[in-house]
């Protein structure tokens, strides 16, 4: 970014003193830069970041099974882990049902 002095019309040059930067000119004039840019950058990736993070809480995939966990052999992959749940079929003076999801391939088969 080039600036020119708004007094004489000469180039400013980049000064730095007390820690701060300037445009300084030959002149004498001097006109500090707002150097927010990084931070800004900075806060618009912080943002981003808790917006990933939230993305992956709200990610229904990341939800908590509300059905138990079990040791069980899925019979299509082999896997140990299965979910476990009960529904009634038919009537319901009929046992309930238990049925078990495998963790890894989905696939879903039942116990009576
Ligand atoms: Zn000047
Ligand atoms: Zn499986």
């Amino acid at each position: 970014m080039v600036e020119f002095c708004p007094e004489c019309g000469s180039l400013l040059r980049k000064t730095i003193s007390n820690g701060k930067t300037y445009l300084a000119c030959r002149c004498g004039f001097k006109k500090p830069i707002i150097i927010d840019d990084k931070k800004k950058r900075k806060k618009i990736e912080e943002k981003k970041k808790a917006l990933e993070k939230n993305l992956i809480v709200v990610n229904p995939e990341d939800k908590i099974s509300v059905n138990l966990i079990v040791n069980r052999i899925c019979p299509k992959c082999k896997y140990s882990k299965a979910e476990t749940w009960q529904e009634q079929t038919r009537s319901a003076d009929e046992p309930s049902t238990t049925f078990f999801r495998c963790l890894k391939c989905k696939n879903t088969w039942r116990e009576y």
